[in-house]
């Protein structure tokens, strides 16, 4: 066998519907509640923020949904991604598991995130949407939703993390490229950032502000509509996309996965991969090992609390049950920004707490440790974050060789890391520490958790 394993399929092969893993559920999820009246919200509460379409997808209950076709178009221009057998790479840690590894950095903005951004951006327009706002930490998401809107000709507003705004000026520059207006948040057009600009005028921001920030524009105006990248149900049965063609590709290996491995910040690309394979599973299928990956720094689903809480810090979202470090905790300054989230996935919460899945935190260094092996095997430089995922597979693969056992490791190379190279270069010069969270302001955001009567 050559040593370059590529695993492609046709564009008729392109799946032409999501998978949605609310019809295999085991139990219904708790209901999403009103932050006001603490009830379950309706439709109604959602359509100032999101295009009907959405909101459908976001509670509905069927397995398969169909690809519009002109999202299943823009999606041809990168997707069917590839699928590679890691040879090289397996030879590098002398391991007899197999490892397979999805690569979604081919799309334009070099993530996973355009498989949700498309979609989104093509039901807004549908529903005559003129502008669509939404926040971004590391630029990822914003980059993808701004090249989704040039796409439909929808004006995109970014609230760009202050931190990020000012360190990463290529990803900003990208957005700007595509024709999106990207605002440093926080910032003073908003009452949410005005808020905390006048307790801190040096505020550097977070997610959690930012999507204030963005929630509170849409609400504002008619016209304009708000995008959200991770987290939500649609969102992750939009990046199904995912494990549907790895599943296509996997036939022609004649390999099945006994591990799946995924990075988590919001826990969508996570999802992408891995719930076409647990629904088979949750429909009597085998059992494969699920196990989800995330920053020490920032470990919610290993040192959260799966409760209730709010999406943002201003607490204009609803309130989700899900793995949490409290909506106000603010995570160390670490490299790999699209995980710096406070809150995961309700779905991948629910999940876990039903011992469906696994999860496992890493330090910054061991991380990028891995992504520099698996670049020097396999040519590919991965995103700090799906870092985290290589060094998840490569665990399990040294796992497999102490066992002497075969095992076959599918992993998800969720982006590559091309805007990311300071990152690279401080690790190269010995400047990229592992930066520990701090206890008393995690138990502080932990025991700010809103109380709710129906837990
Ligand atoms: C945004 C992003 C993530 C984190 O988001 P998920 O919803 O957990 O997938 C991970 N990797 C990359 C490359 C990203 O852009």
């Amino acid at each position: 066998m050559s040593d370059t394993v590529k695993y492609v399929l046709s564009e008729a092969d392109m799946p032409k519907v999501w998978y949605n893993i609310m019809a295999d559920l085991p139990r219904p999820m708790p209901p999403v509640l009103h932050p006001g009246t603490g009830k379950p919200v309706g439709p109604a509460d959602l359509a100032p923020l999101f295009p009907m379409e959405i909101i459908k997808q976001e509670v509905a209950t069927e397995r398969e949904i169909a690809i519009p076709e002109p999202v299943r178009d823009i999606y041809r221009q990168w997707r069917p991604s590839p699928l590679y057998r890691a040879r090289r790479l397996e030879r590098a840690l002398d391991t007899p598991a197999r490892i397979y590894y999805k690569y979604e950095g081919v799309s334009p903005a070099g993530s996973h995130k355009p498989n949700t951004a498309v979609p989104q951006a093509f039901y807004n327009k549908q529903e005559g949407v003129k502008r669509i706002t939404t926040e971004t930490g590391a630029g990822q998401w914003g980059s993808s939703l701004a090249f989704a809107g040039a796409l439909f000709g929808i004006q995109v507003d970014v609230y760009m993390v202050k931190v990020s705004y000012n360190q990463k000026p290529y990803r900003r520059a990208l957005m700007e490229t595509y024709g999106a207006r990207c605002v440093a948040s926080p910032s003073e057009e908003t009452q949410s950032g005005r808020a905390v600009l006048a307790q801190n005028p040096n505020s550097t921001g977070s997610l959690g502000i930012a999507i204030s920030e963005a929630v509170e524009m849409a609400a504002q105006r008619d016209d304009t509509k708000y995008a959200l990248g991770s987290v939500l149900n649609h969102v992750l049965m939009h990046q199904s996309i995912i494990g549907l063609e790895t599943m296509k590709q996997l036939e022609q290996s004649g390999d099945d996965p006994d591990i799946i491995v995924g990075c988590t910040g919001g826990g969508s690309n996570f999802a992408g991969i891995a719930f076409p394979f647990l629904g088979q599973q949750l429909r009597g299928g085998r059992t494969r090992r699920i196990v989800a990956v995330e920053p020490a720094a920032c470990p919610s689903l290993t040192r959260g609390k799966y409760a209730y809480d709010f999406g943002d810090t201003g607490h204009l979202t609803p309130l989700v049950k899900m793995h949490t470090l409290g909506s106000t905790f603010v995570p160390p300054g670490f490299h790999a920004g699209g995980l710096r989230y406070h809150g995961m996935a309700p779905q991948v919460s629910f999940l876990k707490e039903l011992g469906l899945l696994e999860a496992v935190a890493y330090k910054q260094t061991e991380v990028f440790a891995a992504g520099v092996m698996f670049a020097r095997a396999e040519g590919i430089l991965p995103a700090p974050e799906a870092n985290h995922a290589v060094k998840g597979a490569i665990e399990e693969a040294l796992k497999a060789k102490a066992e002497g056992k075969a095992k076959v490791i599918l992993f998800n190379l969720c982006g590559h890391g091309h805007f990311d190279m300071q990152a690279y270069i401080d690790y190269f010069g010995g400047k990229l520490k592992d930066l520990d969270y701090d206890e008393a302001e995690l138990a502080m955001a932990l025991a700010g958790l809103p109380s709710v009567a129906a837990e």
